[in-house]
């Protein structure tokens, strides 16, 4: 599986794929948030967050590139694990600049969420 592939084309990001089981601890994270923190994390998740590969893939956008390196597509993976203007703040929150695959697939959706909110990407 690439690494930057999403649900958009049914494969699933790798730390969603890990989630599937039902996670006490999450669920409460979960209960515990705002609908707009959800909605973000939410979106982020399943490959439904406003970045230019879904919005394009909904009509809103006329390409799916990343706006900001416009070398690959701006998808979640792309997102939180490399894109290149967050990684300072990458390593504050996530532990290093750029996130391998299995790197990814540990990060607990606090710290997704939190990398989300502090990017202002999302509001
Ligand atoms: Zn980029």
């Amino acid at each position: 599986m690439s690494f930057c592939q999403d649900v958009v084309h049914g494969v699933m990001p790798t730390f969603v794929c890990k989630n599937v089981v039902f996670d006490h601890s999450r669920a409460r994270f979960a209960l515990n948030h705002p609908r707009k923190d959800l909605r973000i994390l939410g979106g982020l998740l399943t490959g439904h967050a406003d970045l230019n590969r879904h919005l394009h893939t909904m009509g809103l956008r006329q390409n799916s590139v990343c706006p900001l390196c416009q070398e690959e597509e701006d998808t979640t993976a792309h997102f939180i694990a490399q894109y290149s203007a967050l990684m300072l703040l990458r390593k504050n929150i996530l532990g290093d600049y750029i996130l391998s695959s299995d790197t990814l697939s540990n990060i607990h959706w606090f710290l997704v969420l939190k990398f989300a909110k502090a990017s202002k990407r999302f509001y």
